[in-house]
């Protein structure tokens, strides 16, 4: 199936970062290791230096940003870009807590880029073979003025994200709705994936000018934005309670999803009878139901 090599959306990070809490938050990192630093930012030269021997204090999240807040106000930001994987290897010690994420610590591979030692002993490791994703570190006291984050939307599971708000991102805007919700600038953390889906609930269509949502309509997307993320959330927490991957990888999970790569297929919605459709809208597969969403 050509579409299962998604790039993480919010869900999936949200999913990384509750499967690295038991084995980072509270922990020293005690070793950095650099293989490669061209990733899509570079990784700055004193990266380990600044990181060794710092306790991270907590893991949050802003759209499809990791952000480990470490002692001493520093912050290490993750993004996964489009293959990026976090792994977790032993200890196979039960007191050092990564419970069932802890595998044995296998040869780093050509893609492994970066690794975290914890003082107990676990190795957290960044692999992205086509490397857009990066790992880098900023003063926590600057974040929200960022590059990375200064102009990023509102997040969309966060209690200022209602149906105002998001007519009042929309509003004026000549683009598609699809390419709208896509833009980070816009809401944060939606990609591919999740818009499809949103877009799919709210019956609103994808082509559509996003400019021209009114009242009920804005309602109908805020909801519908909130549904599939809290779900496929949900659905991402299931399969870390019931993870046996062999890898120890985090964060991808299989997920029922209504239109998304569900072309030619009918659609789910009862009685409606329509076949879902592929469009191709800025070089990215949009998939709806013609009849249920104008
Ligand atoms: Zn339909």
């Amino acid at each position: 199936m050509p579409y299962k090599a998604a790039m993480p959306e919010l869900p999936e990070v949200e999913t990384v970062r509750r499967g690295l809490l038991p084995a980072l938050a509270g922990q020293q990192i005690r070793k950095v290791l650099v293989r490669r630093s061209d990733l899509r930012i570079p990784v700055p030269a004193d990266f380990a230096r600044r990181l060794e021997g710092r306790r991270v204090t907590g893991i949050g999240r802003r759209g499809k940003y990791l952000l480990a807040s470490c002692d001493g106000g520093l912050t290490l930001v993750i993004h996964l870009g489009m293959s990026g994987r976090l792994t977790i290897h032993g200890p196979d010690s039960a007191g050092a807590r990564p419970g069932r994420f802890a595998h044995p610590a296998p040869l780093p591979g050509p893609h492994d880029h970066i690794e975290l030692l914890t003082g107990p002993g676990a190795r957290i490791v960044f692999s992205d073979h086509r490397r857009f994703g990066l790992m880098t570190l900023a003063e926590e006291a600057s974040l929200p003025q960022h590059p990375l984050f200064k102009q990023m939307g509102p997040e969309p599971l966060g209690p200022d994200f209602t149906p105002a708000l998001l007519a009042a991102r929309l509003r004026g805007k000549d683009t598609p709705l699809k390419a709208a919700l896509l833009d980070q600038h816009v809401v944060a953390g939606l990609g591919n994936i999740y818009v499809c889906e949103a877009l799919f609930r709210a019956g609103l269509s994808p082509e559509r000018r996003a400019g021209s949502l009114r009242g009920k309509s804005t309602v109908r997307l805020a909801e519908a934005i909130k549904t599939v993320l809290e779900e496929a959330i949900e659905a991402g927490g299931s399969t870390l309670r019931d993870y046996a991957k062999a890898d120890g990888s985090l964060g991808y999970f299989q997920n029922e999803f209504r239109v998304y790569a569900r072309a030619g297929e009918e659609c789910s919605s009862p009685g409606c009878g329509a076949t879902i459709k592929r469009v191709v809208q800025s070089n990215r597969s949009s998939f709806h139901c013609p009849r249920c969403q104008r």
